[in-house]
């Protein structure tokens, strides 16, 4: 069964949300995809088990605003897309399918 992983390297905070069996995996496309300018052990790999996968295949979600949407992604920075709701460009949260400035999603959950 797939399941949607957040691969990183220690203490960065940007990193890849990638689709794959286990965290093992997840972490061995991450590492293939010569992105990372770390070693293999300073790779951390997290299960987003709330995300939503629905037809995702294998391999890394390259548009970050979908993974932030489908929650693999935790949030996005700000600068780089407008909230779903508001239109403003701050730090963006997922939320049941959108993608939400701190505050829009402060009054959604
Ligand atoms: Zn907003």
């Amino acid at each position: 069964m797939l399941r949607a992983y957040f691969v990183q390297e220690f203490n960065e905070p940007d990193g890849h949300a990638v689709i794959a069996e286990n965290a093992r995996e997840a972490k061995q496309i991450a590492y293939a995809s010569g992105d990372f300018y770390c070693e293999w052990i300073e790779m951390r790999v997290k299960w987003m088990r709330n995300a939503n996968i629905d037809g995702l295949e294998k391999g890394i979600v390259r548009d970050c605003l979908d993974a932030l949407r489908r929650e693999i992604y935790a949030f996005i920075e700000a600068g780089h897309y407008p909230c779903d709701v508001c239109g403003c460009q701050g730090e963006l949260h997922g939320f049941k399918g959108k993608a939400l400035c701190t505050k829009c999603y402060d009054e959604a959950v």
